[in-house]
């Protein structure tokens, strides 16, 4: 009776008891949601995250993960078709006869040793404005989600496959190189939902049987006709400019690494794309300069 008659009374009242139900249903939505499971990511965006972008050093060392037991094939993948054979060969050069030249970089990896990332070399070429072709291994990728991603955004990129772990083409079964092909391809798909059609060699080593494998399952084999020599750590940024420049022709490809283990490859950069400018040379990626239209 009371409260009936406050309420008739006093016309603030229903007022007030509105504000303090609306609090109770609000108190109890935000109870509900902590209660609910986190919103959840993606693996690549968690990565993303987490891992620093601009890193030199090797991410947490996981296992390696041995080859029959990666088994994360994404759905809808399958393999490019084969490529023409007159096709399976080594690409060393473009046309002679064009003022263009390709930087490449490997960002090798074998089982069981982590490699890094030299996001020097990627500012370099940012800062610059130079295309370049990374040709990565598998097993990289797998180990370094954000970097491939950060790659695979900058236009001025392009992505090649440098087989999942590295082994020696001259050595290894045709069956070997093809899972060593196709697990790389497989880890590309996963992260970016695209696959690449260019390949290079791990130790630029091979025989016929491997460029026949290489071309079986839709891939070009890119080689190099200009070493920078930057894995060897007594190459310094003058010694290894000097080797560049010397070697350079119309047509050139250039190869250097960019997995933490081109030792002055960085100090080196820029010194190196400001003298191919000079000599009239444009920088262009492998696709452009083998006119290969890179599958995406
Ligand atoms: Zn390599």
């Amino acid at each position: 009776m009371l409260i009936r008659k406050l309420f008739l009374e006093h016309k603030f009242l229903p007022v007030f008891a509105a504000i303090v139900i609306i609090t109770f249903v609000m108190i109890g939505l935000a109870n509900l949601s902590t209660q609910s499971n986190p919103p959840t990511q993606s693996s690549a965006a968690t990565m993303e995250n987490t891992e620093p972008l601009a890193s030199t050093t090797p991410s947490p060392a996981p296992l390696a993960t041995p080859l029959s037991t990666w088994t994360a094939v994404p759905a809808h993948w399958e393999p490019l078709s084969p490529i023409p054979g007159v096709a399976r060969v080594l690409f060393t050069n473009g046309d002679r006869a064009e003022n263009k030249v390709a930087l490449t970089f490997d960002v090798c990896q074998a089982e069981g040793d982590l490699a890094g990332y030299d996001s020097e070399i990627i500012r370099v070429l940012n800062e610059t404005q130079t295309p370049a072709t990374f040709f990565l291994g598998g097993e990289w990728m797998r180990d370094h989600q954000a970097n491939t991603l950060e790659l695979a955004r900058n236009p001025l990129f392009e992505l090649g496959n440098h087989s999942w772990s590295h082994r020696d083409f001259s050595v290894i079964s045709a069956d070997e190189m093809k899972n060593e092909i196709l697990l790389a391809q497989q880890q590309m798909y996963d992260l970016l939902g695209y696959q690449t059609n260019l390949f290079r060699l791990p130790y630029g080593t091979y025989n016929e049987e491997a460029l026949n494998v290489i071309g079986e399952n839709g891939l070009y084999a890119i080689q190099w006709d200009d070493v920078s020599g930057d894995p060897d750590p007594n190459i310094d940024a003058q010694r290894m400019t000097n080797g560049v420049l010397q070697h350079l022709q119309s047509g050139s490809i250039i190869i250097m690494h960019a997995n933490g283990r081109g030792w002055h490859t960085a100090e080196a950069l820029p010194g190196i794309i400001q003298s191919i400018r000079q000599q009239g040379y444009t920088l262009v990626t492998v696709s452009d300069l083998l006119q290969i239209q890179p599958y995406k």
